[in-house]
């Protein structure tokens, strides 16, 4: 198959992009560079650097390119940020996917893979949270990626596109080759590593007072070739459909930090800071929708191994891919 990714130049992305060029598809990355980078397209993809934003840009690419399937990783994705500059997160994540989607429409191209969040259910009404739980975002990057779960419907009904939106917990971990380099780190795992690599001289605790066994958040963390396998999987789906995608097991931010000294020999230490706002304080997903629709199923379920490929990945890029 013939596909085309944005966002393939990112941490999600350019994961998918190595296991579809392993299988053998061709992929075509349009990526702006802002969150991603060059050294992480994989040499066989093709990549165009243009931005979403731009829809004469994207609905020429399109055009051109003709792809078989769309997989759309380019947004923007911390809650943090969202919550001080939502009007980044409306234009990027909501207008910036409608010019993908009228680009596709234009050119006839009806398949879509979305990457949605867990960010979409809020506050759950309960834990696992599957697809019957219901959607209330308490910030805007959930709220944008949920406005755009809601176009793909109309668009699926009226003009066609099958689409399969994926709503990842908290990816983590990294692929033999690609791994997690964000020009601003705001992620635990990754900042937790920076201090085992003497980058950091500790790492932030965000919110020791949660109503959770230890007081600190807990998520659902998957890895990240996890992730791409479900991926993979969707593009064989006739109809659209929701799934959540996380392990089913959670962690708390505590025994992230633990893991990782375990795991890196690294006293790491801690500092309890305020809560971060925005943040629920407990995501585990409940993945079985997509265990017996698609025959997914996570090979990493311990923290462990999750940790132990983000440490090996970080220990060989100290400074990530450098740019
Ligand atoms: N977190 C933290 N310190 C950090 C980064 C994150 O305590 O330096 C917490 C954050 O508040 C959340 C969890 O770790 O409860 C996971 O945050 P991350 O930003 O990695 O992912 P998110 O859940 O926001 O997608």
């Amino acid at each position: 198959m013939k596909i085309f990714v944005t966002g393939g130049a990112g941490y999600i992305g350019s994961n998918c992009v190595d296991q579809l060029i392993r299988r053998g598809d061709e992929v075509v990355v349009f990526d702006n560079l802002t969150e991603g980078h060059r050294a992480a397209v994989h040499p066989q993809a093709k990549l165009i650097v243009g931005d979403l934003q731009d829809a004469g840009c994207i609905s020429a690419a399109m055009q051109a390119e003709r792809p078989d399937a769309v997989m759309h990783f380019a947004a923007n994705a911390l809650v943090g940020e969202s919550m001080v500059n939502p009007s980044k997160y409306f234009n990027n994540n909501v207008r910036g996917g409608l010019n993908l989607l009228d680009a596709m429409v234009t050119a006839g191209v009806k398949r879509f893979v979305f990457s949605s969040t867990c960010a979409t259910f809020g506050v759950p009404e309960r834990v696992p949270i599957d697809e019957s739980v219901p959607q209330r975002p308490i910030n805007p990057y959930g709220q944008s990626k949920l406005m755009f779960e809601d176009i793909l419907r109309w668009y699926d009904r009226l003009h066609g596109i099958v689409f399969v939106s994926l709503r990842y917990f908290n990816a983590a971990g990294a692929g033999e080759t690609y791994g997690e380099d964000h020009r601003i780190e705001t992620h635990l795992i990754p900042n937790v590593l920076k201090v085992a690599l003497g980058q950091r001289e500790s790492v932030d605790v965000f919110g020791g007072d949660y109503e959770t066994p230890d007081g600190s958040c807990i998520r659902d963390y998957i890895h990240i070739i996890d992730l791409a396998e479900a991926h993979l999987l969707a593009l064989t789906r006739k109809e659209s459909a929701f799934y959540n995608l996380g392990t089913g097991g959670g962690n708390s931010v505590f025994e992230v930090i633990e893991c990782c000294r375990r795991i890196t020999g690294h006293p790491i230490p801690a500092v309890v800071k305020p809560r971060r706002p925005g943040d629920p304080p407990r995501l585990i997903a409940g993945s079985a929708k997509i265990e017996a629709e698609l025959g997914w199923k996570p090979r990493f379920q311990k923290l462990d191994a999750i940790i132990a490929s983000a440490w090996a990945w970080h220990q060989k890029h100290p400074h990530g891919y450098g740019d």
